[in-house]
């Protein structure tokens, strides 16, 4: 039987590209010039984190206290701001193993493909923008969308359906990660999810994390 799936979710982070130290290194450059503290992240989150989760326990760990909305809005700003240069700028940026092809192979064949990150939107479109990967996809779920990443991931199913121009159910849709985290979200939104041990996390690891299908990296078969 062929596979009936339409919709394709992809995680950026470890999936699609690797962006060195650029995430990093831009909330480093926020914290230090807004309030002279250059904080790293690593300190106080952990990976599968939304962008917003991230600023947040960020700050409070070390200024010790929530930020005010108009200070939280001015960090993400200026973190930004930072993001188009550190990302420019990395040495340690790439593009996985197996990217374009597949991506390329899968528009041809019909997909739809999408976005369900942790990043708020416009950071994915910049990590995304080095490499020429946005003219990729055509909707997604951010970390601008909610902290939950069960719910981001149904704000991404519900563009998917805006672009389809019809309802899709969630055997149509599957999403795509690095980490048990991205088969969390997938799993909370009611989809399934290809695990991909292209970074932190083994084929083994995936397994055990819940991912509903395990392969090497992009560049191996793809198991639909
Ligand atoms: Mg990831």
């Amino acid at each position: 039987m062929a596979d009936q799936r339409i919709a394709i979710l992809f995680d950026i982070d470890g999936t699609l590209i690797i962006s060195g130290d650029a995430g990093a290194a831009s909330w480093r450059l926020a914290f230090d010039e807004l309030y002279g503290i250059p904080a790293d992240i690593g300190a106080f989150t952990d990976t599968g984190l939304t962008d917003p989760e991230v600023g947040r326990k960020t700050f409070s760990g070390v200024l010790h206290r929530e930020p005010s909305a108009e200070e939280f809005e001015r960090l993400l700003d200026c973190r930004l701001k930072h993001l188009r240069h550190t990302v420019r700028d990395s040495q340690g940026y790439r593009v996985l193993d197996g990217v374009e092809p597949l991506l390329t192979t899968l528009l041809g064949k019909g997909h739809l493909l999408g976005l369900v990150t942790g990043n708020v939107e416009p950071a994915a479109h910049v990590k995304l923008h080095r490499a020429g990967l946005n003219r990729f996809f055509c909707f997604g779920g951010y970390g601008s969308d909610s902290e939950d990443r069960g719910e981001l991931t149904r704000v991404a199913l519900r563009r998917a359906e805006l672009v389809y121009g019809a309802p899709l159910s969630p055997g149509q849709c599957i999403a795509v990660g690095d980490t048990p985290h991205d088969a969390e979200g997938a799993h909370a939104a009611g989809i399934a999810c290809i695990g991909v041990a292209s970074h932190h996390f083994t084929a083994d690891q995936l397994t055990a994390g819940g991912c509903d299908f395990v392969i090497g990296s992009l560049e191996e078969e793809w198991p639909l």
